[in-house]
């Protein structure tokens, strides 16, 4: 069975995104923790946390995989930037709490010009002092486009963060891929899914692969520059994106759709890419 779901609105609270989510045949979804452009955060009620999980447990939902801000950046040359980023993240380890056994997924980070080695050095550094609190999370590092001075482009990027992380942690990290982003860094999802994989496999290990972000994109391979477009609309295309979803090595993780959509365009490719699973599997 598939599990798929797609980014949520969380401004009606847990609960109310649990009922969207079925309301278009999703059993996952995705959510900002806080406003993706501001740093507060409302103060989540348990009690709503609670009873999304109760929904989900009696749904038999995949993991939730929440998003941290897109403006939360562990490793900026700006040292204020840097703590506000990771008192952001330590509180948002607190909110997870509140729906345990979910995944928190983050964007490494921007070294600003610092050289890819030091803002490494700077999200490992975070991640020693915020992955302790994650209690019943486990953290997922997104593979990204490589736009600007971000990190995160190439699996051995994300290797060198892991196993920069203290040992006793490690087991609190993931991997979050994201189709459109692998496409625009250059690896070839499209002709090669099983190479591509398989350096996964040979630099990170598939075992740290948690959860996929699955979007078409609007550019051509390589191009470094990271903006989504619809399912089958874009450089990817359906066909490669049935073969995401249905690959062996892939095909029970959760995965979140991030394209342009509202909820209708959602429930849509929803139910596309579950009659194309059902297709290819039987
Ligand atoms: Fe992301
Ligand atoms: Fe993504
Ligand atoms: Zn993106």
């Amino acid at each position: 069975m598939l599990h798929i779901g797609c980014h949520l609105s969380s401004s009606k609270g847990f609960a109310a995104m649990g009922d969207m989510a079925l309301s278009i045949d999703a059993d996952t979804f995705a959510f900002f923790t806080r406003n993706p452009r501001g740093g507060s955060a409302k103060a989540a009620d348990p009690a709503d946390g609670a009873a999304l999980m109760k929904l989900c447990q009696n749904k038999n939902f995949a993991r939730l995989v929440a998003h941290a801000p897109y403006t939360m950046n562990l490793c900026s040359a700006d040292s204020g930037l840097r703590d506000f980023a990771k008192n952001m993240m330590k509180d948002d380890m607190a909110r997870m709490e509140l729906i345990p056994g979910n995944y928190y997924n983050f964007h490494p980070g921007s070294h600003t010009g610092q050289g890819v080695d030091v803002g490494i050095g700077f999200i490992v550094e975070a991640l020693n002092e915020v992955l302790p609190l994650a209690e019943h999370t486990t953290v997922l590092l997104e593979t990204m486009a490589g736009k600007g001075s971000e990190i995160g482009r190439s699996f051995e990027e994300l290797q060198a963060i892991i196993l920069g992380v203290d040992e006793k942690h490690r087991e609190r990290l993931g991997i979050c891929m994201d189709t459109c982003h692998l496409h625009d860094a250059g690896y070839d999802i499209i002709n090669d899914l099983d190479g591509v994989l398989n350096e996964f496999d040979k630099v990170v290990g598939l075992n740290r692969l948690k959860a996929c972000h699955l979007n078409d994109s609007m550019n051509l391979a390589g191009s470094r520059k990271d903006r989504h477009a619809k399912i089958g609309e874009g450089h990817i295309g359906l066909e490669a994106l049935v073969g995401v979803v249905t690959h062996p090595a892939l095909r029970h993780l959760p995965f979140i759709l991030e394209t342009p959509n509202e909820l209708p365009g959602y429930a849509a490719e929803i139910s596309l890419l579950r009659s194309e699973f059902h297709r290819r599997m039987v």
